[in-house]
C-alpha cells in the first residue's frame, strides 16, 4: 500500500505492538523502507532489524522527541541515522530524557490523585513495562482502573497539554536538537505539523533550526493539507515526509505502511536516506 513508513511505535514507548509485529506489518502492506521512531530510545531498532531481515525492508534507526519551543509550545521531530553513525551524544540525551519520564509519570499520578482517582504508579509501571514511559501508560491506568471507558478520554478529560492532570518535562530547544542528530549524523524531520495550532511558524522555525525533513504526509491529513504543507515545504526548502505514527492504541489508526505519497515524493526521499541505510562501508 505504501513503500514507505518513517514514522511508527512499539511497545518501546508507548506503542502496544512489539517491534517485530510492526516491521512485518510494514512489509506486508508493501513498504520497502520504514523507521522505527519510539519516544526518547533506540531499544526497538534491534529487534526491528533483526525482524527485517526475514522480510525483506530496510529498517532505519529512528527516534521521536520533544522540543520545547518558547513561542510554539511542544513540538515533536523525527530523527533518522545511520547505524554505523557515532550516536552516543543523542542517547545521552534520550537517557536523561528516560529518567525524566518516570518522575514526571509519578507527579502526574500525584494529581490524579489529589483529583480523586483512585490510581497507582505501580500499575503505570506494570503497563509500561521498560519503555520509555509516557502519558498514555497512565492513560491506559485509567482505563483499567475504571476512571474512564479509553485512553482518549483520559487525554480529554485528565492528561491533555495543560489538562487538570498535566504535567510538563524538561526538553531542549529546535536548534538544540536539530544540532544532536546533525552531530550523529542524522536526518531531521518535524513530526506531525498540522498538528500543531501554528504549522507554518513551526514549520519556518524548524527550517530556521536547520531542519532537514516535515512529515507532510500524515495520517489522514486530507488533500488540501497536504497540498498546503507541500507548498510550505517547498518555499522553506524541507523534504515532505511520510508516516502514520501508528501505535496500535486505538481502533481506527491507520496501520504501519498505509500512508501513501506520490512516488516522485517516495524516490526523493528514499535517494536522500539511502546513504543512512548503506553498509560500514559508509
Ligand atoms: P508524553 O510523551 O508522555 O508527553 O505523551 C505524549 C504521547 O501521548 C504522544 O506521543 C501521543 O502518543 C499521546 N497523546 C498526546 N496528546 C494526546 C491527545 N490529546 N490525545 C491522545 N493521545 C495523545
Ligand atoms: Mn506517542
Ligand atoms: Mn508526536
Ligand atoms: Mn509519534
Amino acid at each position: 500500500m505504501a513503500r514507505l513508513d518513517l514514522h511508527m511505535h512499539s511497545i518501546h514507548s508507548d506503542g502496544v505492538k512489539p517491534p517485530e509485529w510492526v516491521v512485518r506489518q510494514a512489509a506486508a502492506n508493501g513498504a520497502e523502507l520504514m523507521a522505527l521512531t519510539d519516544h526518547d530510545t533506540f531499544s526497538g531498532v534491534a529487534a526491528a532489524q533483526a525482524a527485517a531481515e526475514q522480510v525483506g525492508i530496510s529498517v532505519l534507526t529512528g527516534v521521536e522527541v520533544g522540543v520545547n519551543d518558547s513561542e510554539l509550545g511542544e513540538v515533536h521531530v523525527l530523527g533518522y541515522f545511520s547505524d554505523q553513525a557515532d550516536k552516543r551524544s543523542i542517547a545521552g540525551r534520550l537517557d536523561a530524557y528516560r529518567v525524566e519520564r518516570e518522575s514526571r509519570a509519578q507527579r502526574t499520578v500525584d494529581r490524579l490523585v489529589e483529583l480523586g482517582l483512585d490510581v497507582r504508579y505501580e500499575s503505570v509501571e506494570r503497563i509500561a513495562d521498560g519503555a520509555a514511559i509516557g502519558r498514555p501508560h497512565i492513560a491506559r491506568a485509567l482505563v483499567e482502573a475504571g476512571h474512564v471507558e479509553s485512553v482518549q478520554e483520559a487525554f480529554d478529560r485528565y492528561l491533555l497539554n495543560d489538562g487538570p492532570a498535566f504535567v510538563p518535562r524538561p526538553m531542549l530547544g529546535l536548534a538544540e536538537t536539530v544540532a544532536l542528530i546533525h552531530e550523529a549524523e542524522g536526518f531531521a524531520s518535524l513530526a506531525h505539523p498540522s498538528r500543531y495550532r501554528e504549522s507554518e511558524r513551526a514549520a519556518c522555525a524548524f527550517a530556521d533550526a536547520g531542519g532537514d525533513g516535515i512529515e507532510i504526509y500524515y495520517r489522514r491529513d486530507n488533500a488540501e493539507t497536504v497540498a498546503n504543507g507541500r507548498q510550505l515545504a517547498d518555499r522553506l526548502g524541507l523534504v515532505p515526509t511520510v508516516g502514520s505514527d501508528f501505535h496500535g492504541l486505538h481502533p481506527d489508526e491507520m496501520l504501519p505502511a498505509t500512508v501513501s505519497m506520490p512516488d516522485h515524493a517516495a524516490e526523493r526521499l528514499m535517494d536522500l536516506l539511502k546513504d543512512l541505510t548503506k553498509g560500514p562501508a559508509r
